[in-house]
């Protein structure tokens, strides 16, 4: 067992600021460095499933987050132009008391945030991080730090620190926004809903709770765009935009009417992204820098999630030189196993295809109600596919 290392953590985003809290109450002597001079969430929200929930609830957060996030019991997608019902996925197809937590990105950043401030972490904003070298650390206008005894990189999909294994660009990526949930309907608060056309086009809709408890609920609204359209899209004016997306969905009015102004909108470009081996000599990758992928099966946060409490694991059962080995061997089985399946499920849903889609509705949808496709279809969601907490000594969070 490694005792009392003196570890930095790079990047103070889900992965980052769990690893932080849960190295700290292990007793170890951590430093977090961001390059925000405030460090702040970056986007709208995402879902919270039964695996990183199980990792907030040994944090002792799992209820405070509740108080924010809106339950999920559903997962539907529909088709135009015939409205078929071509993705249904629900938790209790599993097991009753599963369900997924979409939440403000907001909600749980503040959350981790406060709890890490409360710790004898030294936070050290404002610190961009360029390159290491060895066990030290290169900052942008800034001397080095070090050494240390581990360097977690948790900088996230464009991580300088992972670089060496370049991420490729998807085709599609999406526009986000964080809008009023509208109250009088008519969307039903328990559903992440999506319609498509084709595999070209898509948008969702998922209630996102509040960013904290008694705030106003939120809605994310989100609009599949392909990578090289997004400066055609703000050329394009914001009536004739909001047409098309009315054709494909007419429910959707009520959100947009909230859209003004293009800013209204950001483009995220997803991106994929696999290390063969999260770790090298003292350095070890953590959550989007290890793997990146598009937020098809909205594992990403969850997995950050996973890989923090992994981490800590190995170093609670190794020596310092096998802490990395034992860190993969904990998280590569079923990140390769939900690297794979978002590889092959992002096109059915985001790329210029004409067949994937036709496959989709003609023959997946219609059978996705057969067992047991449905529970199948809900370990994926869930993410317990591949039994990834059980060599965490974890059990799936229930609500
Ligand atoms: C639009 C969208 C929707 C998503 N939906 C879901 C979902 O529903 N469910 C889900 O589980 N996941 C979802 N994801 C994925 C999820 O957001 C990521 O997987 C998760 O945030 C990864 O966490 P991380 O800690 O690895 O990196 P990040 O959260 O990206 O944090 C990286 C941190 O490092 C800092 N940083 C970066 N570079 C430097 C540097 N050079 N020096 C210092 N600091 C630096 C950044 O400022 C940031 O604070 C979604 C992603 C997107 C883009």
């Amino acid at each position: 067992m490694a005792e009392n290392l003196r570890i930095a953590v790079c990047g103070a985003g889900i992965g980052g600021l769990a690893s932080a809290l849960l190295l700290s109450r292990a007793g170890h002597d951590v430093t977090l460095f961001e390059r925000f001079e405030t460090p702040e969430p970056v986007g709208s929200g995402f879902m919270l499933q039964p695996t990183g929930m199980a990792v907030l609830h040994a944090l002792g957060l799992a209820t405070a987050i509740e108080e924010c996030g809106a339950r999920i019991d559903r997962l539907l997608g529909r088709s135009r132009p015939t409205d078929a019902i071509v993705l249904d996925v629900r938790y209790n197809a599993l097991d009753p008391a599963f369900s997924g937590l979409a939440v403000q990105r907001t909600a749980l950043f503040d959350l981790l945030y406060e709890a890490v401030k409360s710790e004898p972490v030294t936070v050290r904003s404002g610190m961009s991080i360029t390159a290491n070298d060895g066990a030290s650390l290169h900052f942008e206008g800034h001397p080095p730090a070090g050494p240390f005894d581990l360097i977690i990189d948790s900088l996230g999909v464009r991580s300088v620190l992972s670089a060496a294994t370049p991420a490729r660009e998807l085709e599609y990526g999406a526009l986000w926004a964080s809008l009023d949930w509208p109250d009088a309907g008519p969307f039903d608060p328990t559903l992440l809903e999506q319609r498509y056309f084709r595999a070209s086009q898509m948008a969702g809709v998922m209630p996102i709770g509040t960013a904290e408890p008694g705030a106003p609920r939120k809605a994310a609204f989100f609009w599949s765009l392909h990578r090289d359209a997004f400066q055609a899209w703000r050329n394009t004016s914001l009536d004739t935009w909001k047409s098309q997306v009315r054709d494909l969905w007419p429910a959707t009015g009520t959100l947009l009417d909230q859209i003004t102004d293009h800013d209204a909108l950001t483009f995220a470009a997803y991106r994929h992204r696999t290390l063969r081996k999260p770790y090298a000599g003292p350095l070890i990758h953590i959550g989007d820098s290890y793997h990146a992928t598009s937020p098809q099966l909205g594992q990403g946060a969850n997995m950050a999630l996973l890989d923090a409490f992994a981490l800590t694991r190995a170093i609670e059962a190794e020596g310092l030189a096998e802490i990395g080995p034992h860190y993969a061997q904990l998280r590569q089985g079923h990140v390769h196993l939900f690297q794979m399946m978002s590889r092959l499920f992002t096109p059915v849903y985001q790329s210029d295809s004409r067949a994937l889609p036709i496959l989709r509705d003609r023959i997946v949808g219609p059978l996705s109600g057969i067992q047991p496709a449905p529970r199948i279809l809900g370990s994926l969601v869930t993410g317990l596919l591949g039994r990834p907490l059980q060599r965490l000594g974890l059990e799936p969070y229930r609500h």
